[in-house]
């Protein structure tokens, strides 16, 4: 699960982890009251999305007075902000986050991580920062350095130390970059994060080390032992496929292309994605219906893939362990009845009661092609999606 920046930077200051001044507004009054309630000479008003680059999409503006920082979140709010990682589509901005400006002398690029082949925390820091790190890391990978933490002995001094060099700090900046990146350990492990990046991380003209910006990521299923950061979910800002499927219990990831799946069990589900991307096509979406997948969660699972405007063909793919196949031929009979799927549809059935589910498909007047061997769907459903 994702946060928002000014979410993040309360974490941050939790932990000891050094941010500016600021408050959070959802209309241009508070945006105007908190900028007077800084008083600072230059305020930033930072639009709050999930995603990044809104500096460059004009999601980030510094403000020399409250009535400045007014005018700007009234052109922010309310507005689609497109930004390098958000599509073409841009999102919506419905709240901003005003901070007292920084002088900024560097800005530094700092992320924390896990490493799941190593089984390590991988602690990642680039003098390039406020930049796009996949560039620095591509075409100047010399300017990224990694430190891998054991998580058995923690965050060791000589590693904050070796970083701090290679960020070239000076002896002042060492010491409070050591406690920063203890607070963010502590953070980190302390909530089950999987990710965070601060980008930039600034050196200010003072010689101040302050986090300017804040992604922080969670390990979804460990969020039921986080009450406090979930409830910072923010549904606005998720994908409303995925949030559909989340309340109706199953689970459900969005994809960019065309061939909509339906799948019981995660290992088949990805086993059906890998055999689409080999067929030469591109599925819509990852939907594990359950191993007690029933007529009505076949319904539902139909209704989330048929909102999807990519989709062109379906291809459901089940395997009879616990489930029974006439069963689910019977819900997607229903499925495609009662919600008029027009796109091809193809299924593969396999297991229990798969020739009485498949006789069941066949009898039907519907439109759907059968297929024996999940090659064969998968071939079906590819040439099906491209209108063949
Ligand atoms: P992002 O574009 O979504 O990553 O948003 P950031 O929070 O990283 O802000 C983008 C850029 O705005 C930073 O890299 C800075 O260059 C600039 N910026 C943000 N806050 C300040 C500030 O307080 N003072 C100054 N001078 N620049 C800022
Ligand atoms: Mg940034």
């Amino acid at each position: 699960m994702n946060i928002h920046e000014y979410q993040a930077k309360a974490l941050f200051r939790a932990h000891g982890v050094a941010v500016p001044e600021g408050g959070f507004a959802r209309s241009a009054e508070e945006a105007e009251a908190v900028a007077a309630r800084l008083g600072a000479k230059v305020v930033v008003v930072k639009a709050q999305i999930h995603a990044g680059g809104r500096g460059k999409g004009g999601g980030v503006k510094l403000a020399k007075s409250p009535a400045e920082a007014r005018q700007f979140a009234e052109a922010m709010l309310g507005m689609t902000l497109v930004t390098p990682q958000t599509g073409p589509e841009g999102r919506l901005v419905r709240q901003v986050y005003v901070e007292a400006g920084s002088d900024i002398a560097r800005e530094l690029y700092l992320a924390l991580t896990l490493d799941r082949e190593r089984g390590d925390f991988a602690l990642i820091a680039s003098t390039e920062g406020g930049m796009n790190i996949e560039e620095v890391a591509s075409l100047t990978p010399e300017r990224v350095h990694t430190e891998f933490v054991d998580p058995n002995q923690g965050l060791q001094s000589f590693q904050a130390r070796k970083l701090a060099r290679a960020l070239e700090l000076d002896a002042a900046q060492t010491k409070s970059f050591g406690l920063l990146l203890a607070g963010l350990f502590e953070l980190f492990v302390a909530k089950d994060a999987s990710l965070v990046e601060i980008n930039p991380l600034v050196v200010t003209k003072e010689g101040a080390l302050l986090a300017l910006d804040g992604k922080l990521n969670f390990d979804d299923n460990a969020l039921f032992r986080h009450p406090d950061i979930a409830a910072l979910r923010d549904p606005d800002e998720e994908d409303p496929r995925e949030r559909a499927a989340r309340e109706i219990d199953l689970s459900y990831v969005g994809l960019d292309g065309s061939v909509g799946c339906m799948v019981n069990g995660a290992g088949l589900a990805m086993a059906t994605l890998d055999m689409i991307a080999l067929c030469g096509g591109a599925p819509a979406n990852f939907l594990d219906a359950g191993g007690g997948a029933d007529r009505e969660k076949v319904k539902q699972a139909f209704k989330l893939i048929l909102r999807d405007e990519k989709v062109r063909a379906i291809l459901v793919n089940i395997f009879g362990g616990i489930v029974r196949c006439d069963l689910i031929a019977e819900g997607v009979l229903a499925a495609a009845a009662e919600l008029g799927v027009t796109a091809p549809l193809v299924v593969r059935l396999q297991g229990t009661n798969a020739d009485e589910g498949r006789r069941l498909l066949a009898e039907s007047d519907l439109d759907i092609a059968p297929a024996e061997t999940l090659r064969e769907a998968a071939e079906l459903a590819v040439r099906a999606a491209r209108g063949a």
